[in-house]
């Protein structure tokens, strides 16, 4: 990987580490533990819209041995075999991630923005057309509810992260000169070129 992507992602590496702490504060103060379940996240449909994350998940994957990285190939040629199939007929896809082995992330330390902030109620706050700010709070995930529905919501303020991400998303897209926007989810980024 090109060399002077590096100092984007160890400011990426930064900000994330900044938001597990701040989850683990939140899971903490929830008494909140993920053991997996039924709706299981890994089997949603998300999507990474950040060249950041494309690197950073790109970083995690070369260095597993090559015997994994064939294996989560063949799971992303599969998973995006399946995507398109069901684009067609208009239904989400819920297939599994790629990098979900038994239930585990073999690509955890990472993992998107999005992996790190699920499952825990959480509030984004941006300014409307008539220009005051609207915030939205989001619920947490059904195993959140089932646990924890209990307990009042605490204060997990996802904005200065936003504001941070999209900081250094449009420096690395200056240095770069990279003039599109990216959408991808975690099969299409590990078959995904590097664009340079
Ligand atoms: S990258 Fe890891 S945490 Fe994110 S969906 Fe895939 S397996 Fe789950």
């Amino acid at each position: 990987m090109d060399m002077e992507i590096k100092p984007f992602l160890e400011k990426l590496e930064n900000l994330f580490l900044s938001m597990n702490e701040k989850y683990d504060e939140a899971a903490s103060y929830y008494d909140f533990h993920c053991h997996g379940c039924d709706e299981n996240c890994c089997m949603t449909l998300f999507y990474h819209h950040t060249y950041l994350e494309f690197f950073y998940l790109k970083e995690g994957f070369d260095i597993l041995s090559s015997e994994l990285k064939k294996l989560i190939y063949e799971r992303a040629t599969e998973n995006c075999r399946k995507k398109r199939e069901s684009d067609q007929k208009t239904a989400p896809a819920r297939t599994m991630c790629p990098a979900n082995f038994e239930g585990k992330c073999v690509v955890y330390y990472h993992r998107p923005m999005i992996c790190r902030l699920h499952g825990i109620p959480s509030e984004w706050s941006f300014p409307s057309k008539t220009g005051v700010n609207r915030t939205v709070i989001s619920s947490g995930c059904e195993e959140f509810t089932r646990q924890c529905r209990k307990k009042d919501y605490f204060k997990f303020d996802r904005t200065p992260f936003y504001h941070q991400m999209s900081r250094l998303e449009n420096q690395l897209k200056e240095h770069f000169g990279f003039k599109q926007k990216i959408k991808k989810t975690v099969a299409e980024i590990i078959l995904g070129e590097v664009p340079f």
